[in-house]
């Protein structure tokens, strides 16, 4: 084990040298942090809404809103999952199928785009994991609502600089995305545009070579992706599935609907329904204790697809997202324009988010696989060797104000108040990986998967 997570640390060493020239990825960190604050998304939960006027004026542009309003007079109130659904990814007007909401521009920024480090750590990992699985002779990395490209960009580039260590490995890029216009924005970061469309309804909607040479397909569904060994990552993906709520009455769990505001037909409002559903009968644990319960189940049924593909081809996941593990109630909220926003405001307009439960994910899986975590994202990266990562990029940096931006995206991802604890990470194994490890008679031995125990630095 600690041989292997030496050579993890060789590898990120290796890769630092080789990134610390590397202008587009320096370029990135510097225009998104030089804008980026202190207006980010994690600092705005106090503020639950805001009022503003452009996002009023977009909302009565919304075609979602008029849609949903005359299904609603039809047919009565929706769930918050249809709602969710509805909002983020309608074919036509969906927030995920007409914007690109990344960035500082955008309504939200991420941990790949913030920081280079964070997509080269994490191919570190799926080297690990292939290696620890026993070097398959084929490898599919699939990535789950893969924004603009940016992680998937950065772990190509790791692979390229482990050519050695992959050898001969017949190696394929997988990415699962709804968004047209995001599938655009990947195939030119990942590809140059070096990309045919597919007709018709194909499972592949796109496909082309990467600029590292490896075949990469687009897909709209996970069941259409090849079987095989594959590591899976889905970074912030969960939290965009959507969530039913229910709340506890006297009479028991009642699910949370959405209805259209008596007061004011033009807009929505939340309602309490007053006989059970579906969902309030078949989604609330026996043993559920809290007064609010937010339940994903469409977020379920993907992580059981991943485990049992885990099961029988081998390969891992990794889930990365805020999240708690079975303890929070209310956190369905919107982005727009890095500020908090009215949910049930503009849909189609903003980002709809609820936080990932960790434990629901844990029970979906099964007894075919073994998860760990979630652990913070901070212990993750630092059991990664952040650290020494970043000092190898300082040494070979000579720009001041480049290293001021290196060490301010370092912070942003690891500091406690910022991402380094709202972030978590999960893993889905297969079983067999830590077979050896649970035979030990004493478990004092750290564990050996990389990120979710410390590295043996020597
Ligand atoms: N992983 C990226 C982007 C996160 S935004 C990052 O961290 O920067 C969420 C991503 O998931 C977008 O690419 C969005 O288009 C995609 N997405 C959302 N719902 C989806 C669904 N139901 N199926 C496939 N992709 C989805």
């Amino acid at each position: 084990m600690a041989v292997m997570l030496n050579l993890c640390l060789r590898f990120a060493n290796q890769i630092y040298d080789f990134d610390a020239s590397n202008k587009a990825s320096s370029m990135r960190t510097l225009l998104w942090l030089k804008r980026l604050m202190p207006e980010v998304r994690w600092t705005m939960w106090q503020n639950r809404f805001c009022s503003d006027s452009s996002i009023q004026r977009l909302e009565s542009n919304s075609s979602i809103r008029k849609h949903l309003i005359s299904k609603i007079t039809a047919t009565g109130p929706i769930s918050v999952a249809e709602y969710m659904r509805e909002a983020l990814t309608n074919p036509v007007a969906g927030y995920y199928v007409k914007n690109d909401m990344l960035g500082a521009g955008g309504d939200f920024i991420t941990s790949p785009e913030i920081s280079q480090i964070f997509g080269e750590l994490l191919g570190v990992w799926c080297v690990s994991e292939w290696m620890a699985a026993g070097k398959s002779n084929m490898f599919q990395l699939v990535e789950l609502g893969p924004g603009r490209g940016s992680l998937a960009s950065d772990i190509l580039r790791v692979f390229s600089q482990l050519k050695t260590v992959l050898g001969e490995t017949d190696i394929s890029v997988h990415l699962v995305e709804v968004s047209p216009k995001l599938s655009q924005f990947q195939a030119e970061c990942l590809t140059g545009d070096n990309t045919q469309p597919s007709d018709g309804d194909q499972p592949v909607y796109r496909s082309g070579t990467t600029r590292t040479g490896l075949p990469i397909y687009w897909y709209r569904r996970i069941e259409d992706i090849p079987r095989g060994f594959s590591v899976f990552l889905a970074h912030e993906f969960f939290d965009a599935i959507p969530i039913h709520k229910f709340q506890r009455t006297e009479k028991g769990w009642r699910e949370v609907m959405v209805d259209i505001d008596p007061e004011s037909p033009d807009k929505l409002r939340f309602v309490v329904s007053h006989s059970p559903t579906l969902a309030s009968s078949i989604l609330i644990q026996k043993d559920e204790n809290r007064q609010h319960v937010e339940v994903c189940p469409e977020g379920g049924v993907i992580v059981q697809k991943l485990a049992n593909r885990i099961a029988e081809d081998g390969g891992a996941a990794l889930i990365v997202d805020y999240g708690h593990d079975g303890t929070k109630t209310d956190t369905f909220r919107g982005f727009k324009g890095h500020q908090l926003h009215n949910v049930l405001d503009a849909p189609g307009m903003a980002d709809l988010t609820a936080d990932v439960d960790f434990s629901y994910l844990r029970k979906m899986t099964g007894t075919e696989v073994t998860c760990l975590g979630p652990i913070t994202q901070r212990s993750f990266l630092k059991n990664m060797g952040i650290d020494s990562r970043l000092q190898v990029l300082l040494r070979n940096c000579p720009d001041p104000s480049t290293r001021a931006q290196l060490v301010h995206s370092y912070d942003m991802l690891i500091n406690p108040d910022k991402m380094g604890h709202r972030f978590q990470f999960f893993s889905v194994l297969n079983r067999g990986r830590l077979a050896q490890y649970r035979g030990m008679q004493k478990n004092t031995a750290p564990l050996p998967v990389a990120g979710f125990a410390e590295l043996d630095i020597q």
